[in-house]
């Protein structure tokens, strides 16, 4: 039978390892980089790392991460309420953030529709999505889930769940490289995406 390593050393090479685009090589050369590291600089890190999960919670509007009860778009009185982009990451948000062009809100799902993971309705953030409808002032919602076939699924799901509640439902334009993120589209191909938006 195997024992894994155990000890600090080890365990912190397992953790890292775990991250993504970080193999068994770059782990333990981070391992032996934090290890030489000052005290100060690690104890940053680890300071770091406990706040993401201590402090940060899902802002009660648009479920972003926020360290408040809602996130620095949803109280800025100068995003336009009646539209709201739904995604399907954070990071989605920083991607459309970075063109400076999109001034309404957000609504991030946590996921996708992924039928063959067992990733249902219930999994994602849809009930809130349709409580903010309910609760009126939004005219348009943009599906901007990825370009792929489970994004594109989950997409057409909600068009058909909220159309009915009289909202416009439009769907980002096609030229996203297909099959990728929102995440890896440069903002000229987001804004194009945004503008080029159609009804579904
Ligand atoms: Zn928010």
């Amino acid at each position: 039978m195997d024992h894994e390593p155990s000890g600090p050393i080890a365990s912190l090479m397992r953790e890292l390892g775990k991250l993504p685009g970080i193999g068994p090589k770059t782990a333990e050369r981070l391992t032996h980089h934090l290890l030489a590291a000052p005290r100060g600089r690690v104890y940053a890190l680890a300071d770091a790392l406990r706040a993401i999960k201590d402090s940060i919670r899902q802002c009660r509007q648009c479920c972003q991460p926020t360290e408040n009860e809602l996130c620095d778009i949803c109280s800025d009185p100068r995003r336009d309420g009646s539209v709201i982009c739904v995604v399907e990451q954070p990071r989605d948000v920083a991607a459309l953030e970075r063109t400076a062009t999109y001034r309404g809100l957000y609504h991030v799902l946590h996921g996708r529709l992924a039928p063959l993971d067992n990733i249902g309705p219930e999994q994602l953030t849809i009930d809130r999505l349709v409580q903010r409808l309910r609760a009126g002032g939004v005219q348009e919602v943009i599906m901007a889930t990825n370009p792929t076939l489970e994004g594109d699924g989950t997409a057409l799901y909600l068009s058909s769940l909220l159309a009915p509640m009289g909202v416009r439902v439009t769907r980002l334009a096609r030229g996203l490289p297909s099959g990728s993120g929102l995440e890896f589209a440069n903002s000229q191909m987001l804004v194009d995406a945004l503008e080029g938006r159609r009804s579904f």
